[in-house]
C-alpha cells in the first residue's frame, strides 16, 4: 500500500494546467483569470445624471431658494439611452434621468425633488420651478470618474466572481483570457448497471455513480461529459474510452479497479494505467494513468462511498490544478460527537454530519447508521462533510479532534 500522499503527488505530476483560451465572460464564472485585464471603456463611458431632475447651469440657479424660487423653461427631455441629448442653453432646463447623458451646457442636475414636479411618470412640463441651487457638478457622475481606458480592471489570478465580471463587461470586455473548464468524460463500468428510473430485474442496481460523479465535476467548476455505461467487456470499453478522446481533457471512471474476476478498468488498461492501493478507506483500490493524447484518467472504485472519497480526494485536486488553481485545499477541523471505530493503517473517510453548536470546532457524527460500508450510497445523502482520521488511529472517543474535508 501506498499512502495517499504519495498517490496524489504520482497523480499530479501527471497533471497540468489547461492552457489559456479566451472564454466568453458568460461562460467565465469561477474560472481564473490567466492575464491583468484593462479597460477598454472608461466607467462611466460618457458624463451623465445621478438623478432624476433637470439638467441646468449651476450660475443659472444660484440664488434659488425655497422662498424664492425661479423659473425655467424646460426645452429638452433625456431619458437614459439618449444619444444626442439637447443642449442647456443659458437660462433654460432639460428633463433628464439617471443614467442619461449629461445634455451640452449643463454642468449639475437639480433632483425632481427640488422643483415644483411630480416624481414619477409625467408629461413634458414646459417650465420648471426650481426651488434650491445646485453647485456645479452636483448629482454629474463625470466620465471616468471609475476607471479610465487602459487601466487595470482585474489582475491575473482572481478567480472570477460576480464582481469581478460585472467590472469586465462594464470596462467594455465581452471575453476573458481563462485557464478555461476541464471537459471531464464521466464512464461507468459494469454489467449490473441500469438506466435511472427503470426497473432494474433481478441482479441489477440503478448506475447512481455517473450522476454522482456528474454533479461533483460540476461543482468542481468542471465541464462534465457524460459517457453512460459500458459492461464488463475490455473491448467495449476500449471502443467507448477511444471514441471520447478527442472531445475530453480528462477521463474519470468508477468500478472495475479491483481484484475481482472481472475487473474490466484493469483488463482493458493494463498497458496504460497504474493500479495501486492506497492506505485510505474507502477508496483503496485507485488507478490512474494518461492515455493517446496526453488525456488523464482517474479509474476509480465502484462503491458510491468509494466513489465520492475518491473524487473529493484525489479527482478533485487534479481538476482545481487543470483549471490553475492550488490543488489542495486546507483541512479543516472537528470533534467528533461519538465514538466510531476506524480501520488500522489506512486513512478513513467517514462520511459526517456536522453540528455547528458554537465550540470552536464544530462536532461530527458518522451520516449512516449502518457503519462506514462503502455501498450505503442511500445514507450518503445526508452526509455534509467528511471526517478524516489519521492512519494510526483505531478507534475515536467523542471529543477527540478529526479532520474535516468540506465540499
Ligand atoms: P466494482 O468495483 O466494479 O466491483 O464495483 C463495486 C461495487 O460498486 C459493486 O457492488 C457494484 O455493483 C457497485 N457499483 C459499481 N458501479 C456502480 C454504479 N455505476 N452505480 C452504482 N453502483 C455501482
Ligand atoms: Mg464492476
Amino acid at each position: 500500500m501506498i499512502t495517499v500522499e504519495q498517490y496524489q503527488e504520482s497523480v499530479l505530476a501527471h497533471v497540468a494546467p489547461l492552457p489559456t483560451r479566451r472564454v466568453q465572460v458568460t461562460e467565465a464564472h469561477g474560472l481564473r483569470l490567466a492575464e491583468d485585464v484593462h479597460a477598454v471603456l472608461a466607467v462611466p463611458p460618457f458624463a451623465n445624471s445621478a438623478m432624476d431632475g433637470y439638467a441646468v447651469r449651476a450660475a443659472d440657479v444660484a440664488g434659488a431658494t425655497a422662498a424664492a424660487p425661479l423659473t425655467l423653461p424646460v426645452v429638452g427631455d433625456v431619458p437614459a439611452g439618449t444619444s444626442h441629448p439637447a443642449t442647456v442653453v443659458p437660462g433654460s432646463a432639460v428633463r433628464v434621468m439617471t443614467g442619461g447623458p449629461l445634455p451640452p451646457g449643463a454642468d449639475a442636475v437639480v433632483p425632481v425633488e427640488l422643483t415644483d414636479q411630480p416624481p414619477g411618470a409625467a408629461e413634458l412640463p414646459t417650465h420648471v420651478v426650481v426651488r434650491e441651487a445646485v453647485p456645479a457638478g452636483r448629482h454629474v457622475r463625470g466620465e471616468g470618474d471609475d476607471i479610465r481606458p487602459g487601466d487595470t480592471v482585474l489582475h491575473a489570478g482572481t478567480t472570477l466572481a460576480a464582481t469581478h465580471l460585472s467590472a469586465a463587461v462594464s470596462a467594455g470586455h465581452g471575453e476573458l483570457p481563462v485557464h478555461p473548464r476541464p471537459r471531464v468524460g464521466v464512464l461507468a463500468t459494469g454489467d449490473e448497471l441500469c438506466a435511472p428510473g427503470t426497473d432494474p430485474g433481478p441482479g441489477r442496481i440503478p448506475d447512481s455513480n455517473s450522476l454522482l460523479l456528474v454533479a461533483l465535476v460540476r461543482e468542481a467548476g468542471g465541464e462534465p461529459v457524460p459517457l453512460g455505461t459500458v459492461g464488463d467487456d475490455p473491448a467495449q470499453l476500449r471502443a467507448a474510452v477511444g471514441s471520447a478522446l478527442d472531445r475530453i481533457d480528462v477521463l474519470v471512471t468508477s468500478g472495475g479497479v479491483s481484484v475481482g474476476t472481472k475487473d474490466v478498468v484493469k483488463a482493458a488498461f493494463a498497458e496504460q494505467l497504474g493500479f495501486e492501493s492506497v492506505a485510505m478507506q474507502p477508496g483503496k483500490p485507485q488507478g490512474f494513468g494518461v492515455l493517446a493524447g496526453g488525456v488523464p484518467v482517474f479509474a476509480l472504485p465502484g462503491n458510491p462511498v468509494s466513489v465520492m472519497v475518491s473524487f473529493h480526494v484525489h479527482v478533485a485536486p487534479g481538476l482545481r490544478r487543470m483549471l490553475g488553481l492550488p490543488a489542495r485545499r486546507p483541512l479543516g477541523a472537528a470533534r467528533a460527537g461519538v465514538a466510531w471505530r476506524c480501520p488500522p493503517g489506512r486513512r478513513q473517510y467517514l462520511p459526517v454530519l456536522v453540528e455547528d453548536d458554537g465550540a470552536p470546532l464544530p462536532s461530527v457524527r458518522p451520516a449512516s447508521a449502518g457503519g462506514s460500508g462503502s455501498h450505503l450510497v442511500a445514507s450518503l445523502a445526508l452526509a455534509q462533510a467528511l471526517a478524516v482520521v489519521p492512519e494510526d488511529v483505531d478507534a475515536v472517543a467523542p471529543g477527540d479532534e478529526v479532520g474535516l474535508l468540506r465540499w
